[in-house]
Parts: structure tokens; sequence; C-alpha cells
């Protein structure tokens, strides 16, 4: 037997990859502390071909150029979500604590996707994901497992209530029907119409109320037209768009009494249900069969990690166990596998930064910063319909505050959005509510202050 000449130069320890190691860590610390995070903005295809082509050679550019290529170059041209004038789509505002040991994550290689491999750590996202089904009121033996985003645990959720459906079905001696449905509001998120396409079946809308929000009535009107089809009612525990809150104990009620599975996409905003007052506009959410919230949105944890949670996990495991030859091993075994409760096999312990920061802060502290967005989206709706010019599309119940500027057009909208950006102020982008466009700040920051959002205000004057 001969080992080889020389140890891989990529792998060995050596001063040169003791310096690639250390240069990196040492940029990632200064991100991590940055006083001031840059907003950045955007380039265009060309400028970015122009500044940063040329990097992938046979020989290599070494990893001091690479990190400058990243720091000088491609990293201004991402725009930083962590931003406190980040107030488009969802913002991140991961906390120190989960974005550095964020860092840990990758230089621990752990594989998240089995008990046999992960346990350490795969027991550690479990108690955040038991922590978080108790705040929702879900009892004890609910159980499930940290994947990509809130589209993939929609997903995995709807799969394994079909799934449980067609088991159901078969067991009582139906015939499944010829189109699966699942029913849902039309306020509901873009990723449940994407998991309706992916699994090939069919999505019924029910009527919201005036308010935008689902209620019982309106879903078993639905369920009585399309039967036992339904294999599904999804409820939303704050719209995207508006941070609207279903009548989710309503819709639960009817699930339940027709014997249907239901889900709970609270992406964003279930994480409000930490907040005592906030409470009962959530009641209800004890009665899912499945659940989902993103610790990536409003639970200050870096991309990406969405918690989904399973009533009866069993259910989960017959939908999605993955077997072959090569996986007898893990599957013969009565462990938690966290790859068996969604789509996924490998998997990143992505629940490892919130679990640490959580663990860190404790879960108070994670209270009072979901409330200071709450407070501060109240607070700055009052400055908006106290503004001339300025009105509310509707009054605010969890974060996002939707207004508009009266006489504008969406040009008018872009223009001053483009703006805003290039002047490095804020990432402000138009949405549009019932054709008509409209801006919009969701706030999830604790940096984010009254005074930057009416310095905002100002510039619409
Ligand atoms: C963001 C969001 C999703 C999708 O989550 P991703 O993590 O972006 O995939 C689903 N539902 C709601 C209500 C959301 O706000």
């Amino acid at each position: 037997m001969t080992s080889p000449a020389a140890p891989d130069p990529m792998h060995a320890i050596s001063a040169d990859t003791r310096h690639t190691v250390e240069d990196v860590l040492e940029y990632a610390r200064r991100r991590a502390l940055y006083e001031d995070v840059p907003l950045d903005k955007p380039m265009t295809p060309r400028d970015l071909e122009r500044l940063a082509s040329g990097s992938i050679t046979p020989e290599g550019i070494g990893s001091r150029r690479a990190i400058a290529l990243f720091e000088n170059v491609l990293a201004p041209s991402c725009v930083s979500t962590d931003h406190p004038g980040y107030l488009s789509f969802i913002p991140s505002a991961p906390t120190k604590a989960s974005l550095a040991f964020d860092v840990v994550v990758s230089a621990s290689a752990i594989y998240g996707g089995s008990w046999m491999e992960g346990s350490g750590a795969v027991y550690a996202e479990n108690e955040v994901l038991h922590w978080l089904a108790s705040e929702f009121g879900m009892p004890q033996g609910s159980g499930g497992v940290f994947v990509q985003g809130g589209t993939i645990g929609n997903l995995s959720a709807l799969v394994t209530a079909r799934d449980a459906a067609r088991r159901r079905a078969a067991d009582e001696g139906r015939a499944a029907p010829s189109r699966w449905v699942v029913v849902c509001s039309a306020e509901a998120h873009s990723s449940i119409a994407s998991a309706a396409a992916v699994m090939d079946v069919d999505v019924a809308t029910a009527e919201v109320d005036a308010d935008g929000r689902l209620h019982g009535d309106a879903v078993a009107r639905v369920l009585d037209e399309h039967g036992d089809a339904v294999f599904a009612v999804v409820a939303t525990g704050g719209t995207t768009n508006f941070g609207i809150v279903d009548d989710i104990a309503g819709v639960g009620a009817v699930a339940r009494e027709r014997g249907v599975w239901f889900h709970v996409d609270g992406a964003y905003g279930l994480a409000a249900m930490l907040v005592e007052r906030m409470r009962p506009a959530f009641a209800g959410v004890g009665l899912a069969d499945s659940v989902i919230v993103d610790p990536h949105k409003w639970l200050f944890a870096p991309f990406d990690a969405c918690a989904l949670i399973y009533r009866e996990p069993a259910l989960a495991l017959s939908a999605h166990t993955q077997k072959a030859e090569y996986l007898d091993t893990l599957t013969g075994k009565p462990d938690w596998n966290p790859s068996d409760l969604a789509i996924q096999l490998t998997r990143r312990a992505r629940g490892l930064p919130m679990w640490f920061s959580l663990a860190t802060h404790g879960t108070e502290q994670y209270r009072a910063t979901i409330e200071y967005g709450i407070e501060l989206a109240r607070r700055i709706a009052d400055e908006i319909e106290a503004r001339d010019g300025l009105s509310l599309v509707r009054d605010p119940q969890l974060s996002v505050v939707v207004f508009r500027r009266e006489g504008w057009t969406l040009a008018d909208y872009e223009a001053w959005s483009d703006r805003l950006l290039e002047e490095q102020h804020a990432f402000v982008v138009p949405s549009s509510h019932a054709g008509e466009p409209v801006l919009r700040f969701a706030i999830i920051s604790p940096l984010t202050t009254f005074e930057l959002l009416t310095g905002i205000l100002d510039t619409l004057a």
C-alpha cells in the first residue's frame, strides 16, 4: 500500500489553506459586525461581465483574488436583505448569534437527514420545533422538520395530506376522485397554487370577507361543492401582501368536522403568535394537521429555513420516506429521521442557527422583538393617515403596512422606488391590490426605526 505522494492541496492543512480559511472567516466576521450594512443594488449583466468575468480558470485565481472579487464586485451587487431600509417582499433580519452560528453549521459538515448521522443536531432542531408547536397550541407528539422554505413546506404538507386522503379512501373502500382538490382563499400565497401544479391537483378558492379573511362558512360551501375530492383546506396565518390572518378557528372547525386535512400557512405571520396579546387572532392553530412558519422571515434566522410541523408525524413518514437498498439501514429503524418528513433527502441542519440564537437569548427577547415590529407598523400607519396625500389601503394587523400616494400611477411609484434604491436610501418596491398599484412597508428588522420610515414618507411629498 502506498499513500499519495502529496496530500491534496485543497484539503490538506497547509499554509495556503490556513490563509484561505482565515481570510474567509475574517471577511465573514467583518460583514457580520458591520455597523452600517450597505443597502447595495443590482448591477446589469453587462457590468458584471465587465467587472467579474474570468474567475473560473484551469489554475485557479487564488483565494485572495476570489475574496476581493466577492467583496468589491459581487457582494455590492446584491441587495442586503437585512438592511433596516429593506422593506419589500418579506425582509430578513438574522440575529448576530444566528448568522454567526450559520458559519459553524457550514464548518461542521453535519448531515441533518438522519438520526444515525446527525443525532445531536436533530435533537437541537427538535427542541426548537417542539417549542414552536407548543406555542402554537399543537398537542404533544407533534413534530416536524426544517425545510428550505415555505414553498417546500407547503408542498410537503400537502403531499402528506393527499397521501393520507388516498389511504383513507382506500380503507373506506371509496374510489379516489378523478381530480383531487385543495381549498384556500384567493389571498393565499402563490406557493399553494405552485404546489397544486406540481402535484397535478386543482385549487378551489373560497370567498373572503370584506377584510380579506377566510371564514368557515365560505369553506363549507366549497366543501359542499367538491365533496370527497377535497384533500386539504389551507388557512393563512398572515398573508404576505397585507398580513391578514384568516378565521383559523372557524376554518379549522369546518375542516375537522368534514374530516379534511387542515393546513395553516403561517410562513410570515405565525411568528406573531409568540406575542401574548396577538394570540386571540390566531385561535385555532392548535387544530391544524400541519403548520409552517419561516424562521428566515420573522424569527430572525438566516436564509433558508421553514419550520414544518405535523400533528401526526407518522403520516408524513408514510408519504415521504424514500426507500432504497442503500437506505435500508436507516429506514429499518424507529429513529427520528428528518429527511423522511418532507420532499428532500440530503439536508443541511438548517434549524441550528435558530436553535443557537434562541438558546442564547431566550424566548422573551424573541417575543419583544416581534412585538416591536407590530407596534412600529401601527405607529407608521397612524402617521400615514395623518399625512396629506397618503392613505392606508387597509389597517395593519401584523407588521405590513399598505398605503397609497394619491394621484400616482404605477410608473410614478416605480420611478420613485428606483430613485430610493439608487440613492441607497431604502428598498421599497410597489405592490398592487385589486388592480391598484400601492406601496408597502414590510417591517421585520428591529433596526428599522420610525424616523427611517418617516424619512421615506417625506420623499413622497
Ligand atoms: C413567504 C411565504 C411563503 C413562501 O415561503 P418561501 O420561504 O419564500 O418559500 C408561503 N406562504 C406565505 C404566507 C409566505 O409569506
